[in-house]
């Protein structure tokens, strides 16, 4: 049993990393990594996701955001159709040594996009999810940069990438906050930061799973259904991050984008 005590310490030390990322150009998130034996890899991207209409053609966007994604030298998205029940894109369990990309109608609950990963105590990254909030379809279908800026951005999280910015302003990127049509996909910066994440390969073994069986185990014990949110530890203009420890000396992380209406307008 991990004393309260401890829970607190992981906390603190969490949450000063999660905040030092922001004021640093690399945007690397807090160097987060799934762990690797061989110079590049293929990460099984599980596809939970179901057309939601105007903007918001979930299935083409998650196949256009891992194509751009896989033209990093480091690793490939290799997406694999996985349970689009809406009871299950809901949830939208974790599955161990993938990411899994889902939407539903979340509810008004203040967020667009949510990315969590679940790391080990030295920062590997093991599981990991994306999802979308048709609850907002009027945002989707207001701005059509929208959608796919927003599943580029949480898949890019899910490969250990932070924001390039955090202002609005725009690096044409989808790890940014602005509106710009060039804001849609990845740009060389982003290839050259996951050179650097991915750029060793002393790890021991490796935390994704080469099986790209749609029928994969579900999450590890003990997390089985949802990701915690935990809690709060870092604040943004445009964004919110919880940590939650996941009962196996890890941490689940997320990151919130939020929603037109929600943004922290004391915060830059
Ligand atoms: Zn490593
Ligand atoms: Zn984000």
């Amino acid at each position: 049993m991990i004393s309260r005590h401890l829970v607190i310490k992981i906390f603190v030390a969490l949450a000063i990393t999660v905040v030092s990322f922001t004021a640093y150009a690399t945007h690397s998130w807090s160097n987060y990594h799934w762990s690797r034996t061989t110079p590049s890899f293929t990460l099984q991207t599980l596809n939970s996701t179901v057309s939601a209409g105007t903007g918001a053609n979930w299935p083409a966007l998650l196949s256009a955001a891992a194509s751009q994604w896989s033209q990093s030298t480091k690793l490939d998205l290799n997406v694999v159709p996985y349970s689009n029940a809406l009871k299950d894109r809901k949830r939208c369990t974790a599955v161990s040594g993938k990411i899994r990309v889902c939407n539903a109608a979340y509810g008004n609950n203040g967020w667009l996009g949510l990315a969590s990963i679940n790391i080990t105590s030295v920062g590997h990254i093991t599981q990991g999810t994306a999802k979308m909030n048709d609850s907002y379809s009027s945002t989707w279908a207001g701005d059509a940069n929208e959608a796919p800026h927003v599943m580029c951005q949480e898949v890019g999280h899910t490969l250990g990438l932070g924001h390039t910015s955090e202002d609005g302003s725009t690096q044409n990127t989808c790890m940014d906050y602005s509106n710009s049509p060039t804001s849609t996909a990845p740009n060389q910066h982003d290839y050259d930061q996951l050179v650097t994440i991915y750029g060793h390969t002393t790890d021991s073994s490796n935390s994704y799973s080469t099986s790209s069986a749609a029928t994969a185990s579900p999450g590890q014990s003990g997390m089985a259904g949802d990701v915690p949110l935990g809690n709060l530890v870092h604040r943004g203009h445009f964004h919110d991050v919880y940590v939650a420890p996941d009962g196996r000396g890890g941490l689940w992380i997320t990151h919130v984008r939020l929603a037109p209406g929600f943004e922290h307008l004391d915060t830059q």
